[in-house]
């Protein structure tokens, strides 16, 4: 090799040296890393977030998080679980568009879904966050800054940053928000995930963000809402000019998500109620419930949530029989 074959040689060298660090330091940083951008409709995109639990990894990072690029800006739907979730986004958002984000909308109270706000306010003063007005409440009475201890605690210690940001707009069922070509519709409901859902239709894509009203992939959590309430809120749904689902955690669909997510809660729900009316117990009940639901045995932390939902849709039996 001569000199000159040398000196391009350590230059190729280095410049693969030097992509391989930028890039192995990208992946280190960026906690969305992982997780595409995927484009579900004409204006709509979303990341499917991991479907386990807030972890030192992920940072709190355990949502789907979708963004709409209307002409001029983008709204945000459930920016994630920690100021450090929601800055990740950002960047992802900027990847593809130049225009800021003006406007947030925050599906429920549980905090993986819209801790991230405060990263938005951080980029822009003023960004409006739209939510349910009992969320708002509740988060206010102090239930924000009990997210944001747990996902400290969850995190050990990555989401240190974080510090509760509410939303500053209240939305009334059926209320349009126009933002340029873009309209929002806002669906309130009672008492279904919690006692402070907001379904999302973007109307011009034919679109449904449901929050965790909707799980697809992985057991729910109902601990705060209605298994009655959310069946109905699956059937309200369904009747929605949309085509396109997204769950609160879990891959995108069509209507079926709405479909299998209602089974798999009526499942619960009315094995549970049938067999207490033959006088078996919780813990009778539940390898009864198990049997039913081959369809969902797979679906993640199925085993650990089972015998919790069986208990809480006891309670919800007893309460409606009273
Ligand atoms: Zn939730």
């Amino acid at each position: 090799m001569g000199k000159h074959q040398y000196r391009l040689f350590g230059a190729i060298l280095l410049s693969v040296l030097f992509t391989f660090s930028v890039s192995a330091k990208d992946s280190t940083t960026d906690i969305l890393s992982g997780y595409d951008t995927q484009k579900i409709a004409a204006h709509t995109w979303f990341i499917p977030g991991p479907l386990e639990g807030p972890s030192p990894e992920n940072k709190g990072f355990m949502n789907n998080p979708a963004f709409v690029i209307t002409e001029k800006s983008v709204i945000v739907i459930d920016p994630g679980g920690t100021v450090e979730a929601g800055r990740g986004l950002l960047k992802r958002i900027q990847k593809q568009t130049k225009n800021p984000v003006t406007h947030i909308f925050n599906s429920h109270i549980h905090g993986d879904h819209w801790l991230g706000n405060q990263a938005f306010v951080e980029a822009n003063k003023e960004v409006k966050i739209y939510a349910h007005p009992k969320m708002i409440e509740i988060a206010k009475e102090g239930e924000g800054q009990v997210w944001v201890d747990r996902m400290l605690s969850l995190t050990k210690g990555a989401s240190k940053e974080t510090v509760v940001t509410f939303p500053t707009d209240a939305l009334k069922d059926q209320q349009e928000i126009k933002i340029d070509n873009i309209t929002i519709k806002a669906h309130l409901n009672e008492k279904a995930h919690t006692l402070t859902d907001a379904m999302y239709e973007i109307v011009e894509d034919k679109v449904l963000i449901t929050g965790d009203n909707a799980f697809n992939n992985r057991a729910p959590r109902l601990d705060d809402g209605s298994y009655v309430g959310n069946m109905a809120v699956m059937d309200k749904a369904m009747k929605l000019p949309i085509e396109i689902v997204v769950p609160g955690h879990g891959p995108v669909g069509g209507k079926e998500v709405l479909e299998n997510f209602k089974e798999f809660l009526s499942l619960v729900y009315n094995t549970t109620k049938k067999e207490m009316d033959n006088d078996l117990e919780a813990h009778e009940i539940k390898p009864k419930v198990i049997a039913l639901m081959h369809k969902y045995k797979d679906w993640t932390n199925f085993e650990g949530a089972i015998g919790k939902l069986v208990s809480v849709a006891a309670l919800e039996v007893e309460e409606n029989d009273f």
